[in-house]
């Protein structure tokens, strides 16, 4: 374990809720809190103190049956509706969430343990997802008119799939929720969600807080695990597509289950994020840049600034500045203040995972320049780390550590750089750091991921597509395109000649 010497630990482990702050322990079917069909419960843990804070129904096929046709029934007169109306919801809920920010906030950390900042953030873009869509249904709603043959009229109309299956992680549950309901009722749909079986309290929350809102069975929520819920969900015959954001395994496996009624999929899955810094770069302004990409969410963001591949030129003076960052985080328990700035790992056995990944790197010969494992003392946390002198094709340069771990290796030219920075089965997003205009255009244009920044990493806006290319997956969260995604192309042609 690392030392709390030599880490910024703070700690408070009063508890951030009551229980009059919890959502109902149910199922949400059909516009109401509804028991499930067995008696069997998930717990939910706070990864700080390891006390369960709730037993959440664990829900089955059968749940999920019911809950579909819910979301059938009500898809007509949702769909019905003409885009203002659904925009005018849309904006309550909107308005609803962003007056429960406090509460729901304080619920979303001491479910995941994620600092306040962080959850608080989590809350202001779930609300203006919701804003967004509200107004982008409006402007998008149909396509394009004209006679492309002669004397025949031929109009392109944009119609919901039906009815769509959720399935959403646990690192940011909240706001992948709200990701995937904005465009999906905005576009016309119905849904059924389930949440990670770890952190569902803020998705039975919002259910809770948006029922009176919306019309009985347009959102359902059934809580339970992937292998059985998750899984009736992508293979249920009445289900048009299957939306997963979560592990490219699960992403397999759901993309499998649909296979057999050819329903549509959407997948967002992991990220292993080049971060490509050139000779010329403003190199202070990456390394302060990366003490919050890096370590956002305490590392567990599929889009965290996780691999730097650095000009060996600069390399050494580089490192110096990005563990001078890194040295200065706050690690802490959300209680312990507004200051705090990585949490610990959300549950023992993806502690167990990271740390597991931090021993094979040390014992690869991975010199640790800050950090390196396991905080002493209570908690699942991970001490902020950079690992350095990582050579190509090492395990912690790789795989997906999903923790507050950044792996440091060197490359000598541009070709080199690009060459490594693709090599890694994801294609979620990526950085270039220079101050040559002509060199951030080619690199990002070779880059073979869905987001590039230059000189920056993991800014979003809800105008901007979110996804992944190869092992990432397909499909778009946010913008326009989550829309055109949560859509299907009608054309109807006119014969108006005699
Ligand atoms: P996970 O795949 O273990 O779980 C995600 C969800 O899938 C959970 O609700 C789980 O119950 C469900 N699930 C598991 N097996 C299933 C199955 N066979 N059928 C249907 N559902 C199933 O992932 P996680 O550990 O919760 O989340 C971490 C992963 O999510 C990371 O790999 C991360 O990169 C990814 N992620 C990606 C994005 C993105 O936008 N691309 C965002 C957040 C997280």
């Amino acid at each position: 374990a690392v030392s709390t010497a030599t880490v910024r630990r703070v700690t408070d482990v009063r508890p951030l809720i009551t229980a009059a702050d919890l959502p109902p322990a149910r199922h949400f079917i059909d516009g109401t809190f509804a028991e499930g069909s067995t008696e069997r419960v998930v717990d939910v843990v706070d990864p700080c103190t390891e006390n369960v804070i709730a037993r959440i129904p664990e829900g089955t096929a059968e749940d999920i049956d019911r809950a579909v046709s819910a979301a059938l029934q009500a898809k007509a007169g949702w769909s019905r509706l003409v885009p203002k109306e659904r925009s005018e919801l849309l904006h309550a809920v909107a308005d609803r969430l962003a007056e429960h920010t406090e509460l729901l906030s304080r619920l979303e950390s001491a479910n995941t343990g994620k600092p306040l900042a962080v959850s608080t953030d989590d809350v202001g873009q779930a609300v203006d997802t919701f804003r967004f869509m509200a107004g982008a249904v409006r402007a998008t709603t149909s396509l394009a008119a004209g006679d492309y043959v002669e004397d025949h009229l031929s109009v392109m109309l944009r119609e919901p799939l039906g009815v769509i299956g959720v399935v959403t992680p646990w690192n940011y549950p909240l706001l992948m929720a709200a990701w995937k309901i904005a465009p999906i009722l905005g576009a016309g749909n119905t849904l059924v969600l389930k949440p990670s079986e770890q952190t569902p309290l803020t998705t039975l929350k919002f259910a809770e807080l948006v029922a009176d809102l919306l019309p009985a069975g347009v959102l359902n929520v059934v809580n339970g695990y992937g292998a059985t819920v998750g899984a009736r969900l992508a293979e249920h015959p009445d289900v048009n597509m299957i939306a997963l954001t979560g592990s490219v395994n699960s992403g397999r496996a759901v993309a499998r289950a649909a296979a057999e009624s050819l329903k549509r999929v959407h997948l967002e899955l992991g990220g292993k994020a080049p971060v490509v810094v050139f000779e010329d770069a403003d190199l202070a302004a990456a390394a302060s840049a990366l003490r919050v990409a890096g370590f956002w969410n305490s590392g567990q963001e599929c889009g965290a600034a996780c691999r730097v591949l650095v000009h060996e030129s600069v390399a050494e003076r580089f490192v110096e500045q990005l563990v001078g960052e890194v040295r200065e985080l706050i690690v802490g328990e959300p209680a312990a203040g507004e200051d705090v700035e990585v949490g610990p790992m959300v549950s023992k056995a993806h502690f167990e995972r990271v740390t597991g990944y931090l021993e094979r790197a040390k014992k690869e010969g991975v010199r640790v320049a800050v950090g390196g494992g396991a905080v002493d003392g209570p908690g699942y946390f991970v001490a902020p780390t950079v690992l350095v002198d990582v050579l190509e094709g090492a395990e912690a340069a790789h795989e997906e550590i999903f923790g507050p771990v950044i792996t440091v290796e060197t490359f000598t030219d541009e070709e080199e750089a690009v060459r490594r920075a693709n090599d890694v089965p994801l294609g979620l997003s990526a950085s270039v750091w220079t101050e040559n205009a002509r060199r951030s255009h080619d690199i990002a244009a070779r880059l073979d991921f869905g987001t590039v920044w230059v000189n920056s990493h993991l800014v979003l806006s809800s105008e901007v597509p979110w996804g992944g290319f190869k092992g990432s997956g397909y499909g778009r969260d946010l913008s326009i395109y989550a829309l055109d995604d949560y859509s299907r192309t009608k054309h109807v042609m006119h014969h108006h000649g005699r």
